[in-house]
């Protein structure tokens, strides 16, 4: 189709996670209140819904209350509730039954597989978006250009008025293993349940595994591992002194509350970097201290038989990984001692955590419109008056919006914000039409 015949919605979201997901339910409710529904497509890259598909090993559960689903936090009435969810499902008896507020993650990603479904219509799987370009109509970019490749490298446009990129983190890998990405014996914990079906133990063959990092990513597969692989002995490497707890108290809980966007917001730069590092032990390199102690005990275990499979190494650096007949080696350096030691392994599980940059890449030929990609409030990107059409980010504001920002804590406000900014926008864009009264409401920000 020529970019001219391609119609024009008024909104396409970039990824369809949970947090574009929640935007399509927030949309849904304010057009039942305001009696006009914005046109919105959602585009994601997976052939099929799935949260983190890889990474859901049986042991791994939420580190979030199932409360905090896509919806509850405003409209605990919603149709698109997790309890509705069990309640179709023929399972609310059982979950209260299990008297916990963390469901296991297979679980809540069949919630959102669930949600996914009911807004089909509105969802395009197996495109991959690779650009954002601008639409110039008369001197202005009044809409988007939206370039999706799917699987089989087939180009398609899209176009908007408004983009929603909601993309989600990608693996970070460390420098040192940047020339592995080709070796199915290196790879990172978010292909783990793919990497492991590809390795000889998952026929049952001996191997010696190193996991990077000791995050709750690592503790997972280390857990996972040491259940259902018995042939597997897993040495988990770590510049950290100690693997370390995330701290889940309630009084520290309230940061991810949405009131706390608003305080996170109000601060200078420096107040905001000061107040991310206060919490970060709420997210970040930190394990769920249920996990913890059963790795301990696993350790402990050891210890008491005399007989060793595993080890966690502390203050350890890795200085080199060379590529042997034998194995991977790595060069560990002890940060106390600042001694080498090499460590051959069959295999590296690489839980070394997400980097957040998808939007600067997706937005790059927009980049002369943009004010370095800071958002306001609305998590609208700030851009100048030639740039009509509007561009929104859920997940790349941690550093002005706060920890929530990459987490499910609070995307029912979020979305909600995001929708009302889009119906005030939209409107403002468009030539003037006669209001209902809610409508007219949402348009003048109430
Ligand atoms: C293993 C793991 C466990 C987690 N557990 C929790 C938890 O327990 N509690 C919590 O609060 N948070 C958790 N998180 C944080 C997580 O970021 C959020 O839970 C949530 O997934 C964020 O939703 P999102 O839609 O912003 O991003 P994502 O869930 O990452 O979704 C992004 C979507 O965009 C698609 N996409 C990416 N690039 C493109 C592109 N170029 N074109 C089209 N589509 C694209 C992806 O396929 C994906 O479906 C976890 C994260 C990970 C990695």
């Amino acid at each position: 189709m020529t970019p001219t015949a391609t119609p024009i919605h008024d909104v396409i979201g970039v990824g369809f996670g949970p947090s574009n997901m929640a935007l399509a339910i927030a949309l849904e409710e304010l057009s039942q209140a305001s009696g006009k529904s914005l046109d919105a497509l959602f585009l994601d890259k997976q052939q099929h819904y799935r949260w983190h598909g890889d990474t859901l090993a049986d042991g791994s559960e939420m580190q979030i209350s199932f409360l905090k689903d896509l919806v509850s936090l405003r409209n605990p009435t919603s149709p698109y509730s997790f309890i509705n969810y069990l309640h179709q499902h023929g399972r609310l008896i059982d979950f209260i039954n299990l008297s916990t507020f963390y469901p296991c993650r297979m679980e809540f990603n069949d919630y959102l597989g669930w949600v996914a479904e009911q807004f089909a219509d509105r969802a395009r799987y197996g495109q991959e978006v690779v650009h954002i370009e601008p639409g110039v109509n008369e001197g202005v970019v009044d809409h988007l250009q939206v370039l999706s490749r799917d699987s089989e490298g087939q180009e398609q446009l899209y176009r908007a008025r408004s983009v929603v990129v909601s993309t989600g983190g990608t693996a970070k890998i460390p420098g040192l293993f940047a020339g592995f990405k080709d070796d199915q014996r290196v790879f990172h914990h978010s292909r783990y349940l793919f990497g492991i079906r590809q390795l000889p133990c998952s026929q049952g063959a001996p191997m010696r595994i190193a996991i990077i990092g000791s995050g709750q990513s690592a503790a997972e597969a280390f857990m996972d591992l040491h259940e259902n692989f018995p042939s597997v002995r897993v040495d988990m490497i770590t510049r950290a002194s100690a693997m370390k707890p995330a701290d889940d108290t309630p009084f520290v809980n309230e940061v991810f509350a949405p009131a706390a966007t608003d305080l996170m917001f109000s601060l200078s730069p420096e107040g905001q970097k000061q107040l991310l590092g206060e919490y970060r032990n709420t997210n970040y390199s930190v394990v769920d201290p249920s996990l913890i102690e059963r790795i301990y005990g696993v350790l402990y275990r050891q210890k008491v038989s005399n007989r060793f499979r595993h080890s966690l190494l502390c203050r350890q650096q890795v200085q080199a990984v060379t590529s042997t007949p034998e194995g991977l080696v790595l060069t560990l350096r002890d940060l106390s001692s600042g001694q080498e030691n090499t460590h051959r392994y069959d295999a590296v599980i690489l839980a070394t955590g997400y980097e957040r940059n998808t939007h600067r890449n997706l937005l790059a030929p927009l980049k002369g419109y943009l004010q370095d990609y800071t958002v306001g409030r609305d998590y609208r990107v700030l851009t100048s008056p030639e740039l009509k059409a509007t561009i929104y980010l859920q997940g790349f504001c941690e550093n002005t919006h706060g920890l929530s920002d990459t987490l499910l804590s609070v995307l029912p406000v979020r979305s909600e914000e995001i929708g009302k900014s889009l119906y005030r926008t939209l409107e403002k864009n468009a030539a003037p039409a006669p209001l209902t009264r809610l409508h007219a409401e949402i348009a003048a920000g109430a």
